[in-house]
C-alpha cells in the first residue's frame, strides 16, 4: 500500500474500516486526457478519440446561452431543474414528474442502483456491458450476474435465464459502449415481457440520437406506460455535446422519479449545466450537424479497416471497436503518435480491440496515419 507510512500514523487501516463493496472497487478508468499526454510525451496536437465526446465542439447556441449567465454562479442551481425537465416533458411528451435529471447519467445509473438494490440483491448485466452497471453494483455490496455477451452484444436470452429471486435490477446498455452493438424492437420488449414485475429494468441510450437511424432501434420510451419497471436514461454528453458539464436523466414511471429524487442530491445539476442542456435541446442543426457528421467518419474508418483487413464491431454508436492484435501495446503506440484510442482490455474483457471514437474528418485521417504506421499497413 503506497500510504503505509500515513495508516500507521492514524493508527488505524482506512482500508479495513470502508465497506467490502467499496474495499472490491476498481476506480473507473477514464481516457487519457490530452493535457496528460502532452505533459508526459512533451507533444503537441494531440488527438483524443477516447472517450466518444462531440468533436464539433459545443453549439455555437449554447456557448452564447453559458455566457449570458455565467453571472449566476454565485447562486444555487433550480434544484428542481423546472425548465430543463419541462422541455425535456415537451420534446418527450412525458409528464415532468417522470423525470429525474442527473450530474451525467452516470449519476442517475448509482440513483437507481442506491434507491432499490442492497448488498442482499443481485444485478444483472451483460459481458463487455458499460463499465458503470458492475461499479456501481460493487459500490454497494450486492451480487453482479454478468451474462455471457453473444456476437460481443447483450443475449437478451441469457440475461433472462440469469434473473433470480433476489434480482432487483437489470441495466442493458442500447446501444452498448463498448462494443456498439444494439437490440432490436421486438427482441426487447419479447424480454420486457418475461422480466417479473419487481424487477427494474434500465435501458441505458446514452447514444439514442446516433441509433435511431436504424429503424429496427427500440425507442424504449414507447413503452413506458406498458412498463411500469421500466427505466430509460438518456445523456447530454454524447451527440449533444455537453460531456464536461455533466447533465443526463432518466424517465420513469412517477413513482419511480419520486423515490430516485429523493435519494438524489438537493443540487445535482449546476445552474450553467442546466441552461445549456435545456438550449442544447433548441439547436436542432448542431444535432443534426453532429449526426451527420458521425455517419461520413464511421464509414471513412470503417471503410480504410475493411481495406486494412482489420475486423471491427458494427456500431450504431460514435465509436467503432477494431481488433488489432495486442490492444494495449497499439494503444501505447499510438500515444507515441499523438493519438488517444481507448484501449478495452482490464474490466472490458476485449484486449484484442481498441475502441476508437468517431471524430472530424481531419481527426480520423491523423488517426488512420498513425494506425497505418504502427500496423506497417
Ligand atoms: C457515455 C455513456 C453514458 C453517459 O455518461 P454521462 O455520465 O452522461 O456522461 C452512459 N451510458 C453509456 C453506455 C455511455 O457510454
Amino acid at each position: 500500500m503506497k500510504s503505509e507510512k500515513l495508516t500507521v500514523n492514524t493508527g488505524c487501516d482506512f482500508f479495513q474500516l470502508a465497506t467490502l463493496g467499496v474495499q472490491g472497487l476498481q476506480p473507473y478508468q477514464p481516457g487519457k486526457p490530452i493535457e496528460e499526454l502532452e505533459r508526459e510525451y512533451g507533444i503537441k496536437n494531440v488527438i483524443k478519440l477516447a472517450s466518444n465526446e462531440n468533436p464539433l465542439g459545443i453549439s455555437p447556441r449554447v456557448f452564447e446561452a453559458v455566457q449570458a449567465n455565467l453571472k449566476d454562479i454565485a447562486r444555487y442551481p433550480d434544484g428542481n431543474g423546472f425548465a430543463l425537465k419541462k422541455a425535456l416533458a415537451q420534446k418527450h411528451s412525458v409528464e415532468m414528474d417522470m423525470i429525474t435529471l442527473g450530474n451525467g447519467s452516470n449519476d442517475v445509473l448509482e440513483l437507481i442502483a442506491r434507491a432499490f438494490v442492497t448488498p442482499e440483491h443481485s444485478v444483472v448485466f451483460s459481458e463487455h456491458a458499460f463499465a458503470v452497471y458492475p461499479l456501481v453494483t460493487q459500490a454497494i455490496s450486492a451480487k453482479a450476474i454478468v451474462t455471457p455477451a453473444k456476437n460481443w452484444g447483450h443475449d437478451l436470452t441469457a440475461m433472462q435465464a440469469a434473473i433470480c429471486e433476489d434480482t432487483r435490477l437489470i441495466f442493458i446498455a442500447n446501444p452498448n459502449n463498448p462494443t456498439g452493438t444494439w437490440v432490436d424492437r421486438t427482441s426487447l420488449k419479447a424480454f420486457l415481457n418475461v422480466v417479473p414485475k419487481d424487477v427494474i429494468v434500465v435501458i441505458d441510450e446514452a447514444y439514442y440520437e446516433y441509433a435511431i437511424e436504424n429503424p429496427d432501434y427500440p425507442d424504449s420510451l414507447e413503452w413506458l406506460s406498458d412498463y411500469p419497471n421500466l427505466v430509460t436514461v438518456r445523456t447530454f454528453s454524447k451527440a449533444y455535446g455537453l460531456a464536461g458539464l455533466r447533465v443526463g436523466y432518466s424517465i420513469s414511471h412517477p413513482d419511480v422519479a419520486n423515490l430516485l429524487n429523493r435519494v438524489r442530491q438537493p443540487f445535482n445539476v449546476n445552474n450553467i449545466a442546466l441552461i445549456a442542456a435545456t438550449t442544447a435541446l433548441t439547436d436542432n442543426e448542431y444535432l443534426e450537424k453532429s449526426i451527420a457528421l458521425n455517419r461520413e467518419g464511421m464509414q471513412q474508418l470503417t471503410q480504410v479497416f475493411d481495406e486494412m483487413k482489420l475486423q471491427y464491431i458494427d456500431s450504431v454508436c460514435n465509436f467503432v471497436s477494431v481488433e488489432v492484435g495486442d490492444g494495449a501495446a497499439v494503444y501505447e503506440s499510438l500515444l507515441c503518435e499523438g493519438i488517444i484510442v481507448r484501449p478495452i482490455g482490464g474490466g472490458y474483457k476485449m484486449p484484442q480491440h481498441l475502441r476508437v471514437s468517431i471524430g472530424t474528418k481531419a481527426e480520423n485521417e491523423q488517426f488512420i496515419k498513425a494506425l497505418r504506421k504502427v500496423l506497417n499497413h
